[in-house]
């Protein structure tokens, strides 16, 4: 499941029966559930044997999260020996016997203990219980902003940063590369972080790919204060290097080019080179262990680049006069180079030569696989969302919705959300904003109103990945039901879908209404209970008129109509009525009406169609 890809892999423990069947739940969610062999009888489950101390030992290492079904008090004392530091410890939840309270215990931040807490809680339907300072008050959480973008952290004194901003000291940001949405999830105002350069000595968060030591270089301030170094991954290397040179002379190459330039080496983001050095083993095996991706681009590609330093005999031996320095560009999309090449030779040490160029990435590489999450939020109640369809929305790095969906939702968000509330009319721009997102490394929740898959957002984003060339997998989708407009009205009516039924939209701004108008006719005939979703708005007012003219020609004048407007929501308005005299009644985009089939009775203020056949 995505909603908790981002943790995996997952483990939960369970030691009682009670818990057991409560953390059952999690299993088909991804997560292994462990038990001990005195357990029996909980399917999916896996059985440990030996102690649990041991067991614990065991998965602490390779496990990004543990979920424990015990009393916090024995899962502290289990922990406690293994703990090393917030920076490595895997995100520790403990959630209670019965399943009503999931507590993130450790490593909230930086393990994800508090968003995995949040994502579990919705999943159990339990209240999540966070304790750290960012959480309770609403403050940003320094030591995870840069997550989404696939920031590194550098070097600084995390915990002095933090400190100060939970007692709400001032505290100064600056960014010089790097994404800035996540100065959307910070309220400037209400805490005590501030982007205005100042010359106090206040603690400092840099946002930058120079080094800790390039940053000390700088004249101000000129006492030392607490700083903390994010690093976005923004220098692309271009490398050139001789057939065979070794590993070691280019890893050596790059910390020099870097400590020469006081940059950052957390901040590369990739090597950048010619496609026929895309086996050249020195190169690939570092990219594997540091996990950069190799860029190459044939010879003509960066033929076409201008560089400072062009190279007669690079040309005649490869057909570019520049590698290091044109591919850098190519794969930054920059136009100026950060660091002209720089040539290293072979000492009696390591074998072979290489060149280096940097240039700097307007946007940075994230290094991480976005995916969408595609939402249905239900008809505006939040208990008619289902758990999955939360946690999809608790787990997401940004939310893009239409901005009444967004408000609904709004218990729902977390604060380190990137939120994008945009207006009805631009559907086609949210999902391909929605799809640049996921395609840069972010997780995105879509939310539509009932399910997304009905006259939703869903269909949009799919077809428009399609047109993009998706190839079905990168990114990532998942798509969780809602319930539609139709089931919730029904719900309220009592049984008006009981036998065969359709939905027809009246809205003709995506549709030809000749089509409209010929499933109007042929759901009329057969007699199907029709759902009229988008019935009329302010300037499509025929539309409503002609279908029940339709209508009218295949069913009794006084078959039952019901018109229901906001269901689920505040200013919920049900209206029973018949065809006749439903134009007598205000109706608006905000209604559904539902039309029964010949048998369709009404009985109070409820519409029943019978189940059989051969009632009615
Ligand atoms: N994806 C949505 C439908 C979007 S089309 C779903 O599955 O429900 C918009 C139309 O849906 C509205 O014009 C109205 O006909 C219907 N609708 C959506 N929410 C509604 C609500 N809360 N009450 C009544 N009708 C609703």
């Amino acid at each position: 499941m995505l909603t908790l890809q981002n943790f995996q892999p997952l483990a939960a423990i369970a030691t009682t029966p009670t818990a057991a069947k409560t953390l059952q739940q999690l299993c088909q969610n991804g997560i292994t559930l462990w038990v001990p062999e005195s357990i029996e009888g909980i399917a999916g489950a896996k059985v440990y044997t030996g102690s649990l101390k041991s067991h614990v030992a065991e998965h602490w290492k390779t496990h990004q999260g543990l979920i424990f079904g015990l009393a916090t008090g024995a899962v502290v004392r289990l922990i406690a020996p293994l703990l090393q530091h917030k920076s490595c410890d895997p995100a520790i939840v403990v959630v209670d016997e019965t399943g009503k309270f999931v507590i993130s215990l450790c490593s909230g931040h930086q393990g994800g203990a508090d968003k995995l807490t949040q994502a579990i809680a919705q999943l159990l339907n339990a209240t999540p219980v966070l304790t750290g300072a960012a959480s309770t008050l609403g403050l940003p959480a320094v030591d995870i902003l840069g997550i989404p973008f696939g920031w590194q952290r550098g070097e600084g004194n995390w915990t002095e940063v933090s400190a100060a901003i939970a007692r709400s000291e001032p505290v100064q940001v600056i960014q010089e590369a790097g994404s800035t949405l996540w100065q959307s999830t910070v309220s400037f105002q209400k805490s005590s972080l501030s982007l205005e350069a100042s010359l106090d000595t206040i603690p400092r968060i840099y946002i930058t790919p120079l080094s800790e030591k390039g940053k000390a270089l700088h004249p101000l301030p000129l006492t030392p204060h607490p700083s903390i170094h994010w690093h976005p991954r923004v220098l692309w290397l271009g490398i050139g290097c001789e057939r065979g040179t070794s590993r070691e002379l280019i890893e050596s190459t790059i910390k020099h080019v870097c400590q020469d330039h006081q940059l950052a080496e957390q901040a590369i983001a990739g090597i950048a080179t010619i496609d026929i050095k895309a086996d050249e083993v020195g190169l690939v095996e570092m990219c594997r262990d540091r996990n950069f991706p190799l860029c190459t681009f044939p010879a003509d590609i960066l033929c076409s680049v201008t560089v400072p330093n062009p190279s007669k005999i690079v040309d005649a031996e490869v057909g570019t006069p520049s590698v290091a320095e044109a591919a850098a560009l190519c794969a930054a999309k920059a136009q100026h180079l950060l660091v002209s090449k720089q040539i290293f030779r072979a000492s009696t040490e390591f074998q072979g030569a290489v060149t280096v160029a940097i240039a700097q990435a307007e946007q940075e590489y994230t290094g991480r696989t976005g995916c969408l999450l595609l939402v249905g939020i239900g008809p505006g109640q939040l208990d008619q969302i289902t758990p999955a369809a939360q946690a999809a929305v608790a787990s997401a790095d940004a939310v893009i919705g239409y901005s009444l969906y967004i408000d609904l939702i709004a218990p729902l968000l977390q604060p380190h959300q990137i939120i994008e509330a945009l207006p009805i009319t631009q559907e086609r721009q949210r999902a391909q904003r929605a799809i640049a997102l996921a395609q840069w490394g972010l997780t995105v929740a879509v939310v539509s109103s009932g399910d997304i898959g009905i006259y939703g957002m869903a269909g949009l984003v799919l077809e428009e990945l399609q047109t993009q060339g998706w190839d079905g997998n990168t990114p990532k989708v998942e798509v969780f039901p809602g319930i539609t407009a139709m089931q919730a009205a029904a719900a309220r009516l009592g049984a008006p879908l009981m036998h065969d039924f359709c939905a027809i939209s009246l809205s003709d701004l995506l549709t030809p209404w000749e089509v409209i108008e010929k499933r109007l006719h042929a759901a009329a005939m057969a007699d199907f209970v029709t759902a009229l979703y988008n019935p009329r708005s302010q300037t499509r007012i025929q539309q409503l008129t002609t279908a029940i003219e339709i209508f009218l020609q295949y069913r009794n004048p006084q078959t039952p109509v019901a018109v229901v407007r906001s269901v689920y929501r505040q200013d919920e308005q049900i209206t029973l009525t018949t065809l006749e005299k439903l134009l007598d009644i205000p109706i608006d985009m905000l209604s559904t009406v539902l039309i029964g089939n010949q048998s369709t009775r009404t009985h109070g203020n409820w519409m029943i169609t019978p189940r059989g056949y051969n009632t009615g």
